[in-house]
């Protein structure tokens, strides 16, 4: 029932998704698409946080839903209204305000992957992560004590004056940052320069890191190293924070503290009692059963106290395993025709109807509500719409 749904393709989410559903695809996003590891994709990780910036405000998300990008650049949100995508990452990731970030430098953030049992019992995890750090041979200063001069091509302003020749007296000046110094004004006489680092001042190092999970830590949980950031002369090195991203499981899923799995049960069971095992996160094994004369309908819910996902700030509390039974009823004739009438004497009674001359016979048919759904996707309808033509009621 949207406008449009640019915004959410780009997320990769559908318009009825929540909002931890939109933060969890723009944190994989934008960690995927972040110029650090695809340098090449910045257009892809503009948008990535255009759409992340209206999507994730309840207000820019309903005008947008209501009257598309349009309403958004009418709203006062024309391109170059929107925040820069740093700002947003850094909002996201927690990277610390501009005026921080001059003195600082950049956090560095790493997506780790983990198990329901790794958050549930706890885990521990190596990860292995390249960094530059000052150089001890020179201690960052690139070359020997006093080996730093003024840089001869810019005369130590950082940068070039390039005159251009546009055309019979017009020429055009364009200042372009020095490629001898970098900018920087100054430069190491190149037999002077440090060995280890190459007159880099920093080089390369290998750091492992170790990221304890705790017991019960949540999809998207950072963990912040203070201070384990690329090392650079004149700043106080940056963070690494490690997000959290738990993988799905086949059996469980979760819901703040809760667990929900589905379980199957067979119509006898339904009716009569069952008793079912379900292995635990941490490889228990529960015993689960109903109460003799219980009758478990189809899609009902129940829950065990204090079986679901440990809790983080008392990890020896568990939140619930909320189950939800789903009953297998018999296939079509599983039981000859003459001996339902023994099974009816032992269900509760029918309604009986009159049946009277004037009423209508009508044929009752298979409906795939699949069809339905492909029929409307991405098409504005309203419910109160009568199903147009392209449903098909099969017959067979
Ligand atoms: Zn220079
Ligand atoms: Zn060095």
């Amino acid at each position: 029932m949207v406008k449009e749904t640019g915004y959410y393709d780009t997320l990769g989410v559908k318009p009825s998704s929540s909002p931890d559903e939109i933060k969890k695809a723009y944190r994989k996003l934008a960690l995927k698409y972040h110029p650090d590891k695809n340098p090449n994709e910045g257009e892809k990780f503009k948008l990535i946080s255009q759409a992340y910036e209206v999507l994730s405000d309840p207000k820019k998300r309903d005008i947008y839903d209501q009257g598309g990008e349009q309403a958004i650049k009418e709203g006062g949100m024309s391109s170059n209204h929107f925040s820069s995508p740093m700002d947003i990452f850094d909002m996201f990731f927690g990277g610390g305000s501009r005026m921080n970030r001059e003195k600082r430098g950049k956090n560095v953030v790493h997506q780790l992957s983990v198990s329901f049992e790794d958050l549930y019992n706890g885990s521990s995890r190596r990860l292995a992560l390249q960094k530059r750090v000052i150089c001890d041979k020179c201690e960052g200063r690139g070359g020997k004590k006093g080996a730093l001069e003024k840089c001869m091509t810019c005369k130590g302003r950082g940068v070039q004056i390039i005159v251009q020749q546009l055309g019979p007296g017009m020429v055009q000046q364009i200042q372009t940052m020095c490629s001898d110094c970098r900018g920087e004004g100054e430069r190491i006489n190149p037999k002077d320069r440090c060995k280890q680092c190459n007159g880099n001042k920093v080089i390369p190092e290998k750091k492992i890191l170790e990221v304890h999970i705790k017991k019960g830590m949540k999809d998207g949980q950072k963990v912040v190293f203070h201070g384990e950031g690329d090392q650079e002369p004149g700043l106080e090195p940056g963070d690494v924070v490690v997000v959290l991203d738990q993988r799905d499981h086949d059996v469980f899923q979760r819901q703040d503290d809760n667990l929900i799995t589905k379980m199957e049960i067979q119509l006898v069971e339904a009716l009569c009692g069952f008793k079912k095992t379900l292995n635990t996160l941490d490889g228990r094994v529960l015993l689960i059963k109903s109460y003799p004369g219980e009758v478990i309908k189809h899609a009902h819910v129940k829950c065990i106290q204090n079986e679901g996902m440990p809790l983080q700030r008392d990890p020896f509390e568990k939140g619930l395993l909320i189950i939800q039974f789903l009953v297998t009823f018999p296939k079509n004739n599983w039981l000859p025709l003459n001996k339902l009438p023994l099974l009816e004497a032992l269900l509760p009674p029918r309604e009986e109807i009159m049946v009277t001359d004037d009423m209508e016979m009508v044929e009752l048919t298979e409906f795939d509500i699949r069809e339905q759904s492909q029929h409307y996707r991405g098409e504005a309808y309203h419910e109160d719409d009568l199903p147009r033509g392209g449903v098909q009621c099969q017959t067979s």
